[in-house]
């Protein structure tokens, strides 16, 4: 399915309109700039890769690629990446420090190199949890404690800003979930890990943050998120659900399914439809492919 940025005309008329006064003036001056529309040029893809219940997407923009979350620690997000020839991945996120987000990353830093770790900054007793810093320890990659506020480039049209958490804390760890709003060219996307009501809620003090074309639903369609007043403030077009086939928890719940369809957004499931892969041409129209 193919969607347009509704404001896409605009820039057609605005394009339609300035750039014959820009070629006057150019007529006339020695400036060599030229009217580019944000991410002319750029294409991105995110993939929503199905590891059955948990997380991981990634994220490839024409500089720099980005991996958020690595599902569990059975080679599906390191056979997925081999299959398209990445070698080095810019940044990895560690959303928060459960293992079905964190356990498939310690495999994808022994296989590739990494450039940098962002994630919550907590600890976690489990055995998964120092395996994960065991290894960044051994390879040295650089860290960082990512925090509302913080913004990485992707490339010329593309970048990151982190809209959660502020003050995350060991003793809730969905609640600690990097929640991350990216923008490629003109489309842009929430990834909001396992947050819950309680990050929801702080998020809310600054909806403005939160408006996005694709939202990754929070903790796997669980109904501990995706509050009405969340939804409405992100607004997407396209939600997605990582989740497993029959899995334990009964994700996605069906509330969260009804408000979704309340909010008139189109809902992708890795569970039905396996890989979830968005393409977008020149940084406005995107398309969603699916494996099933
Ligand atoms: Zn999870």
């Amino acid at each position: 399915m193919t969607h347009k940025k509704p404001y896409k005309h605009i820039f057609y008329f605005i394009v339609a309109m300035v750039l014959p006064a820009l070629f006057l003036l150019h007529a006339c001056s020695d400036d060599d700039n030229v009217f580019i529309m944000p991410g002319e040029g750029e294409h991105y893809t995110v993939h929503f890769i199905d590891v059955g219940q948990g997380d991981a997407i990634f994220v490839e923009t024409p500089e720099k690629v980005m991996l958020v979350d690595g599902g569990w620690g059975d080679g599906t997000v390191v056979e997925y990446l081999e299959g398209l020839e990445i070698e080095y991945i810019d940044i990895v996120i560690g959303t928060h420090p459960h293992a079905d987000h964190i356990q498939g990353l310690v495999d994808v830093f022994y296989e590739f190199e990494v450039g940098e770790v962002i994630d919550p900054g907590v600890t976690h007793t489990s055995q998964t949890f120092q395996d994960y810093l065991a290894v960044i320890d051994l390879y040295d990659i650089p860290f960082t404690a990512g925090r509302k506020g913080m913004e990485w480039e992707l490339s010329e049209h593309a970048h990151m800003k982190l809209v959660h958490p502020v003050n995350p804390s060991e003793y809730h760890l969905n609640n600690a979930s990097i929640v991350a709003h990216v923008t490629l060219g003109e489309v842009t996307l929430l990834l909001t890990g396992d947050a819950e009501e309680n990050a929801e809620n702080q998020m809310l003090n600054e909806p403005e943050l939160l408006a996005s074309d694709i939202l990754k639903v929070g903790h796997h369609g669980s109904n501990t998120s995706s509050q009405m007043a969340f939804l409405e403030a992100v607004d997407p077009a396209v939600s997605v659900i990582q989740c497993g086939k029959d899995n334990q928890y009964g994700h996605p719940h069906e509330p969260v399914l009804e408000r979704l369809n309340a909010i008139g957004t189109e809902i992708y499931r890795t569970d039905l439809h396996g890989n979830i892969v968005v393409t977008i041409e020149d940084g406005v129209e995107y398309e969603v492919h699916t494996d099933q």
